[in-house]
C-alpha cells in the first residue's frame, strides 16, 4: 500500500513569519483578502497587522471576525456572506483552529454547491477552493497543516469531520511569537491536544513511515517543552518548542489518521461545549489504557520518547510508565475531569448513548490499536466521567 502524503505547498517557520502575509498572498495573485477571525484575536490587535501589512502590498482586505470556538455551520455560511459581498477572492486565517477551519469551510463553500454537510467525511469535496493561508495563534490543533476541518452541525449537534486534501491550506505562516499570550489552561489543552496528534498519528492503524518520523518528534517536543511553557508562559524557547510540535502533529495526523480519542472527544464538544483540547486531554489516559494491548511496542516508544521509560525497560514497564505518566501531566497541567466540568451525572449519562454512535460513525475509532464497540466506548465515557 502506497502512503499518501499532503502537505501546505509554502510554510514559513519561525518569529514574526506573519509578516509574510503580503509576500504570500502576492505570490498567489490575489486582490482581495478575507481576514477570518474571533473577537479576541481582532481586539489584540493582529488582524489590523495583517491588513497594514497586506495594503502595504496594495491588496485590500475585509475582516470577518465572528468565529466562535468549536465553530458551526451558521459562522461559515456568515463568512461566504461576508466574502460574496466584497468579492474577496482568497482568505487569511489568523487564530487557533477554530479560526482556520471556518475559514476553510468558507473556501470550498465558495467554489463548491451543496452543504458542508454534504461533504463530512473522506475525500467527497468535487472542486478545490479558494486560496487560504492560515496564520495559526495557539500552539495545538496544526489545522494549519492539515486537510481537515471539524464543523459543527447545529441541526443534528454533531462534530463534523471533514477530511479532503482540498482543505489543505496553500500556505501557512507558523509564528509561535503570536502564542505567547496564551492564558495557562488554554495552553494545558492545545498542548495536550498536540500530543494526542502525535500519539494516535503513531499507534493509528493508518500509520506509515513518513508519518512515524513526524509523530515521534511532534511527541519528543512535547515531552521537553509543554510544561515549561506551562509554567513560564513567556519562555521562548518552551513556545518555539510547542509551535512546531503542533505543525508537525497536524502534518503527522492528516497523513496517518487520529483514532479513539479524537472519536470520543467530539461528541463532548459538539454536546457540551466542552473546549476540544480539553475533552482530548481528559479521555487520553483511559483510552490509553484500554488501547495499549493493540499496539504494545508503539506505545512503548511513545513512553521512552516522552522520557518516561528508559531503553532497556520491557514494553510493559514502559506501557504503565506511560499511563502514570499521561495521568500526572494532566495533573500538573491542572486539566479537570468531566465531573469539575459542570456536566451533571445525570446529564452525561443520558446522551452516552448517542455520544457513543457519534463517535463510531465518525471512522475514528476504527483507526484504532483495539477497535471498541459501542459499550465499550460508553464504559469508557462513564469511567472517564
Ligand atoms: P480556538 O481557536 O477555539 O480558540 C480558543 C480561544 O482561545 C478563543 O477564545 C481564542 O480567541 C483564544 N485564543 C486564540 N489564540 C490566542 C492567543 N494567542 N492568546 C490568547 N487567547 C487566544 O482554539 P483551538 O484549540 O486552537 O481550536 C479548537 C478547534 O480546532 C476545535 O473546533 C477543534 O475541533 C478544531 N481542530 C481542528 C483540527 C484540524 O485539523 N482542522 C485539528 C484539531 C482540532
Amino acid at each position: 500500500m502506497t502512503a499518501r502524503i499532503n502537505i501546505p505547498s509554502s510554510l514559513h517557520i519561525g518569529a514574526n513569519a506573519i509578516d509574510l502575509a503580503g509576500q504570500e498572498s502576492r505570490r498567489l495573485r490575489r486582490k482581495h483578502v478575507l481576514i477570518v477571525s474571533d473577537p479576541f484575536i481582532v481586539g489584540s490587535g493582529l488582524t489590523g497587522r495583517v491588513s497594514d501589512i497586506l495594503s502595504a502590498e496594495g491588496i485590500a482586505s475585509t475582516t470577518f471576525s465572528d468565529v466562535q470556538p468549536d465553530p458551526t455551520d451558521r459562522n461559515v455560511l456568515d463568512g461566504l456572506a461576508t466574502l460574496k459581498e466584497n468579492g474577496c477572492d482568497c482568505l487569511i486565517a489568523v487564530g487557533g483552529g477554530s479560526s482556520i477551519d471556518t475559514a476553510k469551510g468558507i473556501s470550498v463553500l465558495a467554489t463548491n454547491s451543496g452543504s458542508l454537510f454534504d461533504f463530512m467525511g473522506y475525500g467527497r469535496i468535487p472542486e478545490a477552493g479558494l486560496p487560504l493561508i492560515a496564520v495559526p495563534t495557539t500552539a495545538g490543533t496544526g489545522s494549519e497543516c492539515t486537510k481537515v476541518t471539524v464543523i459543527t452541525d447545529t441541526d443534528r449537534d454533531v462534530k463534523m469531520m471533514i477530511l479532503d486534501p482540498h482543505l489543505l491550506p496553500a500556505a501557512a505562516l507558523v509564528d509561535y511569537t503570536l502564542t505567547m499570550s496564551m492564558p495557562k489552561p488554554l495552553t494545558a489543552h492545545v498542548g495536550v491536544d498536540t500530543l494526542t496528534h502525535g500519539i494516535e498519528a503513531y499507534v493509528s492503524k493508518k500509520a506509515s513511515p513518513m508519518t512515524d518520523t513526524i509523530a515521534l518528534s511532534c511527541i519528543a517536543l512535547v515531552g521537553r517543552h509543554l510544561r515549561d511553557a506551562w509554567n513560564d508562559p513567556k519562555n521562548e524557547i518552551a513556545r518555539e518548542g510547542m509551535m512546531l510540535a503542533a505543525s508537525q502533529g497536524g502534518m503527522a495526523f492528516a497523513n496517518s489518521s487520529v483514532c479513539l480519542v479524537h472519536g470520543m472527544s467530539r461528541p463532548i464538544g459538539a454536546m457540551f461545549h466542552v473546549p476540544h483540547g480539553l475533552s482530548n486531554a481528559m479521555l487520553l489516559p483511559a483510552v490509553t489504557e484500554f488501547s495499549i494491548h493493540g499496539a504494545m511496542s508503539r506505545y512503548a516508544t511513545v513512553a521512552r520518547t516522552l522520557g518516561l521509560s528508559r531503553g532497556n525497560d520491557s514494553d510493559e514497564h514502559a506501557c504503565g510508565k506511560l499511563i502514570e505518566g499521561l495521568l500526572s501531566l494532566n495533573e500538573d497541567l491542572e486539566v479537570p475531569q468531566i465531573s469539575e466540568c459542570g456536566i451533571s451525572q445525570e446529564q452525561f449519562s443520558s446522551v452516552v448513548e448517542k455520544m457513543a454512535g457519534d463517535a463510531l460513525a465518525s471512522g475514528s475509532p476504527q483507526n484504532n490499536p483495539i477497535v471498541p464497540d459501542a459499550d465499550e466506548i460508553i464504559s469508557l465515557y462513564l469511567n472517564a466521567y
